[in-house]
């Protein structure tokens, strides 16, 4: 796959890069694909993102058939699922970020401790039920706790964030990470205080117009 794919397939291993720039996967793991048309892009499986060229990006159909000779991630399944039901989504970040993961790993839903929670779309972060990594199970889970948000928690396992582009769904991703050290460091001395159904959807409101000024 060369030529009409590649600037895209640049950009999926930039935002691939970034999440371990940042710190938010070591390793193999995590995952991200972003849509492309009647397709999508997503990265290969148990392949360091240091070893990673625009080549070894896989494109696959919404049918779960891939293209070229790399293995799709493992997780193509909740990828293509996500992609495939919320048409307002154009890219998917799956991390293994260690506050998240510990938060995962206490099966709690990240309650509406700040303000910013309102990002990711609702008053809280899911968690969805365990279930074995690559499962069609994991991914049912997943789409459940993503109902109507762009973001959840994977029990013992990371967190999936969405966004309407890689960009998007990479700011996501940093904020569930930070919301969640935050919740750990509130559970270390007593628990938060926690804002109210008002509070939370006057901050949901207050960000429809938040950096509007992007869209000038
Ligand atoms: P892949 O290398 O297959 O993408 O798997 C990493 C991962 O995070 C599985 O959940
Ligand atoms: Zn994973």
């Amino acid at each position: 796959m060369t030529g009409l794919h590649e600037p895209l397939r640049e950009r999926l291993l930039a935002i691939t890069r970034q999440l371990s720039v940042l710190g938010l996967n070591r390793g193999t793991a995590g995952n991200v694909s972003v849509r492309d048309s009647d397709s999508f892009l997503v990265t290969p499986s148990g392949m360091t993102v240091e070893a990673m060229t625009p080549h070894h990006m896989v494109q696959m159909d919404f049918d779960g058939k891939h293209h070229g000779s790399y293995e799709p991630s493992s997780e193509w399944r909740f990828h293509r699922d996500i992609l495939a039901s919320r048409k307002e989504i154009g890219a998917v970040i799956h991390t293994h970020s260690m506050f998240a993961t510990t938060i995962a790993c206490l099966r709690h839903d990240v309650p509406p401790l700040h303000y910013m929670m309102a990002l990711v779309g609702g008053t809280h972060i899911r968690c969805a039920s365990y279930a074995l990594f690559g499962s069609q199970e994991l991914s049912d889970g997943a789409l459940a706790a993503l109902h109507e948000r762009k973001a959840c928690l994977l029990a013992n396992h990371g967190m999936i964030a969405l966004g309407r582009d890689l960009e998007d769904a990479l700011a996501v991703a940093v904020e569930v990470e930070t919301l969640c050290e935050q919740y750990w460091r509130t559970l270390q001395v007593g628990g938060p205080v926690l804002l109210s159904e008002q509070e939370m959807s006057e901050a949901m409101e207050r960000f429809k117009t938040y950096g509007s000024w992007k869209g000038k």
